[in-house]
């Protein structure tokens, strides 16, 4: 199925595609085209059908929030002592009890939070596939707490659709709270390779079967972690996978690349995040706008200019921009 046009209205969405462009395809942007102008409205063609999933800890920050917390806080001596006692999970959740009791208020643990890295490419990456019509995901072995303060503090959070990960709430003596994702005792998931708190591949899973057969829908999944490869068993031959390179879940690919059926992409950094996470969308709208046939896009009721795709295609080394229409003029 041919993916409709899809509108992209926001003021923000089009100025950060317009940065985004402008810094890393120099050679389209054509200077003084009405399309450039910020605040117009932009028509983008055949992005819609990309699901991009995001692992959360050393992915989207630079830093495992769970380690940051308690290192931040000075409790690492004695998580690193409970460790080998009990699952991650139970301790992050004793951990916030211990720093409770030490008198670490919630703000104290907002406030820390606030301050984990991110490499400076993180959030434009992010902006970037959302103005191009990507539904933006996490699955996380963190928790809910960390991962919203820690989006809502970079004004991240309205560009991802779902946030899978370990429940948390506050109690009534202002303690966090940390609970398992599956209920461990009445529903335990059965895979051999996840934690007992959350395995990610049934989460992606039920993502690819919330979707009909029609509107069939591209992965990209990006992660770090053990807990990463579960879910790159499950994607598909027209999905992709991005591991981060050098780290367990890159390694185990590696040793076992025939059980990955995705297209394999690794990164090491933000800015490489970025690079091959743009490409990857641009490919699959391009290969799907091939499929789009003229007259569909003249039906469209105003005045634009169209990239020929054959230009697009004649610079395989950089990454090319997208097909994208002005609306009226
Ligand atoms: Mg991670
Ligand atoms: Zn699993």
């Amino acid at each position: 199925m041919v993916p409709g046009p899809l509108m992209i209205a926001d003021q923000a969405a089009v100025e950060s595609m317009i940065l985004i462009t402008l810094e890393n395809f120099p050679s389209h942007a054509i200077p003084g085209n009405r399309f450039w102008d910020a605040g117009k409205p932009l028509l983008i063609v055949g992005m819609a059908g990309i699901v991009v999933v995001f692992d959360f800890d050393k992915t989207i920050i630079d830093c495992d929030s769970d380690n940051w917390v308690v290192d931040e806080l000075g409790a690492t001596e004695l998580f690193n002592q409970l460790l080998p006692t009990m699952p991650w999970n139970s301790l992050m959740d004793k951990m916030m009890r211990v720093l409770h009791s030490q008198g670490k208020t919630i703000e104290d643990i907002a406030e820390c939070l606030k301050r984990a890295p991110l490499h400076p490419r993180i959030i434009p990456a992010i902006k970037s596939a959302h103005a191009l019509g990507c539904d933006l995901r996490i699955v996380s072995d963190a928790n809910l707490f960390f991962i919203e303060t820690i989006l809502k503090h970079h004004g991240i959070m309205g560009y991802f659709s779902e946030i899978n990960t370990n429940p948390s709430f506050i109690d009534e003596e202002g303690r966090l709270r940390i609970l398992p994702y599956h209920d461990i005792t009445s529903s335990p998931h059965e895979c051999i390779l996840c934690p007992p708190n959350m395995c990610k591949g049934l989460v992606i899973e039920r993502i690819q079967n919330s979707a009909s057969a029609e509107e069939k829908k591209r992965f990209i999944y990006l992660g770090d972690g053990k807990g990463d490869f579960c879910p790159s068993l499950k994607l598909g031959e027209a999905d992709f996978v991005m591991p981060r390179k050098n780290f367990p879940v890159w390694e185990l690919i590696c040793s076992n690349p025939m059980l990955i059926k995705a297209e394999i992409n690794e990164w090491s950094d933000g800015e490489e995040l970025e690079r091959v996470l743009l490409h990857l969308i641009n490919k699959i709208s391009i290969k799907e706008n091939n499929s789009i046939d003229s007259s569909q896009l003249i039906s469209v009721d105003c005045k634009f200019q169209i990239i020929p795709i054959s230009t697009l295609e004649a610079f395989p080394q950089a990454l090319s921009v997208p097909q994208v229409l002005p609306v009226g003029q």
